[in-house]
Formats: structure tokens, sequence, C-alpha cells
């Protein structure tokens, strides 16, 4: 069997692909922490406010995070790569259950929630450590307080790395998007950039979403159904 031609392939994801990993999404109910919305704490001015209130969060979240694993549809991207020599994998996910998959070309337009980032010399290091070494953690070279190096609602991308999804959408042949509520810029813009270039849009998400209007072909399935479906349909029999 041949496949149609979808190369570059760029793949869009969002929180949709971890929810059955067990990670919340930020709009499901569980994903609410003491009653506070992700975007109350998520935030630079949350974490000036109160870094400890905002680390308690994240620790909870990593520590919910560490005990998940790659689902289906996190694995079967990794074959869809062995197979498609044009490929990359754009996330907004800060989970790194991508990179546990064994995803190779991921871009992480978010950050994630397993690197530190000094708030006073700018310092980047891993971190897995559950719990926490130190509460909160400290900068190993500064001694300054040291924060998630996630991308906050509020705050801009990094540039570079927001370019390189940029430039890969607009070369893109087809773009499949899973998971994401569309709704977060300028990660929601990726897919809209792209089929104005000329790529074929497909999306698969439980829900209708600001993309699926959009979309060449909406698959209405959870990530991992939806994604046999799409590679089924791609066959060329
Ligand atoms: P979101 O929470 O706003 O939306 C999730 C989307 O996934 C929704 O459209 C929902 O309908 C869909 N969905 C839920 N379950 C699904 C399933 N099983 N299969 C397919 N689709 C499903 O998430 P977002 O659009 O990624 O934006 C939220 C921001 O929060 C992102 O920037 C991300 O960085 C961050 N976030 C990350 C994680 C993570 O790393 N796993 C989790 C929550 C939020
Ligand atoms: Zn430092």
């Amino acid at each position: 069997m041949e496949i149609a031609k979808l190369e570059p392939l760029v793949v869009l994801t969002g929180a949709g692909i971890s929810a059955e990993s067990g990670v919340p999404t930020f709009r499901a109910a569980e994903g609410l922490w003491r009653n506070y919305r992700a975007e109350e704490l998520a935030t630079p001015i949350a974490f000036h406010r109160d870094p400890h209130l905002v680390w308690e969060f994240y620790a909870w979240r990593r520590e919910l995070i560490a005990a998940c694993i790659p689902n289906q549809a996190h694995m079967f991207l990794t074959e869809i790569e062995k197979q498609i020599s044009d490929f990359t994998l754009i996330t907004q996910n800060v989970d790194g259950l991508h990179a546990a998959a064994g995803s190779r070309n991921i871009i992480e337009i978010h950050g994630s929630i397993w690197r530190m980032l000094c708030t006073s010399c700018g310092n980047r290091w891993d971190d897995r450590n559950i719990p926490l070494e130190k509460f909160p953690p400290l900068c190993p070279g500064c001694g300054e307080i040291a924060r998630p190096d996630v991308v906050w609602f509020g705050e801009t991308l990094d540039a570079y790395v927001i370019d390189r999804a940029f430039e890969t959408v607009q070369r893109a042949h087809a773009i499949l998007v899973i998971g994401t509520s569309g709704i977060v810029y300028p990660a929601a813009e990726l897919p809209r950039i792209g089929k104005m270039h000329g790529a074929k849009l497909f999306e698969i998400n439980t829900e209708e979403t600001p993309i699926s209007g959009i979309a060449d072909q909406v698959y209405r399935s959870k990530a991992t159904v939806g994604l046999q479906d799409w590679w089924a349909d791609q066959q060329i029999k």
C-alpha cells in the first residue's frame, strides 16, 4: 500500500492528545486545582504576587504528569514519523509525553514542565525530581528563585521557536491538528497560516473548535481513534 502525498507533514498537538494518558486539559473540570482556573495561576502576575502558590500548583501538575505514560496516539505518531521523512511535530504541551514516546523532530512551543528557568540570570536546566528538592526551586548558579520553563498566559513565545513553527507550517503539504482548543494564540494561528499557504488541513478533536470550520476534514473522535482513522484514510489502495 502507498501513502497519499502528505509531505511535508506537520502535526500540531494540544492538551487533548494527552487526555487519554490521564493528563487533564486546562478546560476540563479535573484541570482545576483548589478551584483556581489555570489562567489565574499560569501567569507572570500570579507568580510575581505569590510564587509559593504558583509553585504548589506546578508541583501538583508535575506529580500528576509523572504518573502518566504516553498513550496510543503519542506512540502512533512515532510510527508515522518513521514513514514520513519530512515530519515535524509542533506541540503546545509541556508534559514531555511526545519525547517519552520517542518522537524526534519536536518543537515544544510552550516549553516544558521538566525544565527550570532562573528568574534572575536566565539559566535553564532539566529537573525531574518528584518531589522538588527545594521548595521553591532555586538556581544552582546564582541562588535566585526559579520558575517552570513554560510559556504562561500573557507571555510572548520564544521568537526563534515560533519563527521555526511558522516557517514549518508555511511549507507544509498537510497539517494534522490534534486535541487543541484553537483559542490560545499564536498557536491557534498556525493551522490558518498553513492553510493559506496551500496545506490540506485535518482536525482530530472530540469537540468543535474554531479550526473545525476551516479544516478540509474533521475527525470528531478521541485522539487515539481519530489518528488511526486518519492514517487509514491516507492509504491508497
Ligand atoms: P485546551 O485544554 O484548551 O483544549 C484541549 C482540547 O482537546 C479541547 O478542544 C478538547 O475538545 C480536546 N480534547 C479533549 N480530550 C480529547 C481527546 N481525548 N482527544 C482529542 N481531543 C480531545 O488545550 P490547548 O488547546 O492545548 O491549550 C491550553 C494550553 O495549556 C496549551 O498552551 C498548553 O501548553 C497548556 N496545557 C498543557 C497540557 C499538557 O502539557 N498536557 C495540559 C493542559 C494545558
Ligand atoms: Zn540564576
